[in-house]
């Protein structure tokens, strides 16, 4: 029997906490976690599942526009946004109550208090005071929202966290920011019939993915209304009689009754006692971990947004199971990072995985790009000018397909299938030789027999 109080101290109570958590509960490990806020941390809480039910609400009067051309008739609509919001929070509570339930069920310790280190091994529970030992420390407190307090007038404006609970729905919204974050929110609050203005400091907004995509989604957003400002920025913010004013470096001074700045996230590790702990932080504040998620102290870890590694829930997660594997099963096993598919929740929705055109063509001598651009069959009776995009880069000595990306409905759920199918390793005679389904937008995808075009040393010839 060991002579500390437990076998594991997890801190914080987000995705990845709770499942390194739960997991070695289950295992026979003395466990406890903490957690300040609310279990489920910032995914289920302030993050991707409130979210996902808002892009869910904005979606709907493009629903009933689109049910003329089927020969319905909707009668006069409208939208409460209180409504959505006590809703939102009402399945948020039965989610963190399932989480609470399955740390419970597996005997672990549920703490409702910040957590600090004291040292490598000791930890302080704020909310008592009380001191607990651990063999292990697992460090999982996520992140926050980067508050750009260069930005004279940034108290002024809100986050992500704040926009899932606004008092009311704002007439006009300014967004900062032209990552996931900016361009999701950008569509729900035009979707639920707020005057939407991005504003972004580049050519081309989400700069982490596919040219061709990003400029389809700019040009489908402008096309639903969304003013989006490329190439430029906010200067300054104040309040006006009737909102808020903006100075902007190049368009201006913009006026909007909330500002949101998405401008990304900061790792949680303020105050949390890791110099005391011994604990190596990087330049922004991420605690770094090596190949296994272990800190330079040898019996803590850190997992998840913390450690800014990829901020995505799912991976927090695989960072969880490889600690436990490495820990507790005698099976040192690194997360794998290869081929990660992504979306982003925007309207029309962008599904990715693997390599962008411009990434692959750094990468391979040879690249053969299969792309389609057409009409879903969905748009012909509604009449909605609207293309979806699918491209499938592949590598041309190989024929092994190394990006997939996709614009438009559903394009999430495709690319999380795509992940297995690239994953695998399928080449580009798979996709060709796997039956068409059809009527599917997805049958795109192993229909595009001839090359759109070649890349030969990161030139398109
Ligand atoms: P992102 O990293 O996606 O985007 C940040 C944006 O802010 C970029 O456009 C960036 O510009 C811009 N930016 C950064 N600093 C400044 C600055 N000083 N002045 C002006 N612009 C600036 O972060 P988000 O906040 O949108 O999201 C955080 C993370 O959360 C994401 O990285 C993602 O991993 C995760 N997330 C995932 C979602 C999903 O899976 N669907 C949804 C939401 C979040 P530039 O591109 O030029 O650097």
């Amino acid at each position: 029997m060991s002579s500390y109080d437990y076998d594991l101290f997890v801190i914080g109570g987000g995705s990845g906490g709770v499942r390194a958590a739960r997991v070695a509960a289950s295992l026979g490990k003395r466990v406890a976690i903490a957690e300040e806020y609310r279990y489920g941390g910032t995914c289920v809480i302030r993050g991707c599942v409130p979210k996902k039910l808002f892009v869910y609400a904005s979606q709907f009067h493009e629903h009933f526009e689109d049910a003329e051309g089927f020969g319905w008739t909707v009668g006069e609509s409208s939208f409460d946004w209180k409504k959505l919001v006590a809703a939102k929070d009402a399945e948020i509570a039965r989610l963190e109550g399932l989480y609470k339930k399955g740390l419970a069920g597996a005997n672990a310790e549920i703490l409702e208090s910040r957590a600090e280190l004291v040292d490598a091994h000791t930890v302080r529970l704020a909310k008592t005071g009380q001191t607990v030992t651990a063999k292990t420390v697992v460090i999982a407190t996520g992140g926050r929202p980067n508050p750009h307090a260069a930005l004279p007038g940034h108290e002024f404006c809100i986050s992500s966290n704040e926009a899932f609970h606004l008092e009311e729905l704002p007439k006009s919204i300014v967004i900062a920011g032209g990552g996931y974050i900016a361009v999701e929110f950008a569509n729900i609050f035009h979707g639920l019939g707020v005057e939407t203005t991005l504003i972004y400091r580049g050519a081309e907004i989400l700069s982490r993915f596919d040219e061709d995509l990003r400029r389809g989604l700019h040009e489908a957003m402008v096309a639903k209304g969304i003013r989006i400002l490329c190439h430029d920025t906010l200067q300054k913010v104040s309040e006006g009689e009737d909102g808020l004013i903006l100075e902007t470096m190049n368009n201006g001074t913009l006026r909007a009754g909330v500002v949101l700045l998405a401008l990304g996230r900061d790792p949680n590790t303020e105050g949390l006692g890791l110099e005391a702990a011994g604990v190596a932080v990087d330049e922004r504040g991420a605690i770094i971990v090596d190949d296994y998620s272990r800190t330079n102290v040898e019996n803590i870890y850190a997992l998840g947004d913390v450690t800014n590694r990829v901020q995505l829930t799912p991976v927090a997660i695989h960072e969880a199971m490889c600690f436990i594997e490495t820990e507790y099963k005698n099976n040192p096993t690194r997360p794998d990072y290869e081929l990660i598919p992504t979306a982003v929740f925007s309207q029309p929705e962008i599904g990715t995985v693997g390599l962008s055109e411009e990434e692959a063509g750094k990468r391979y001598g040879e690249l053969e790009v299969y792309r389609a651009q057409f009409r879903p069959l969905k748009a012909t009776l509604s009449g909605r000018a609207e293309r979806m995009i699918m491209k499938l880069i592949v590598d041309a000595a190989s024929s092994r397909v190394v990006g997939a990306h996709i614009l438009g409905h559903d394009a999430g759920e495709m690319a999380q299938l795509l992940g297995i199918t690239l994953k695998a390793g399928c080449t580009k005679d798979d996709f060709d030789r796997t039956m068409a389904l059809h009527p599917t937008a997805a049958e795109e995808l192993v229909t595009m027999y001839a090359p759109s075009y070649r890349i030969r040393d990161g030139k398109r010839v």
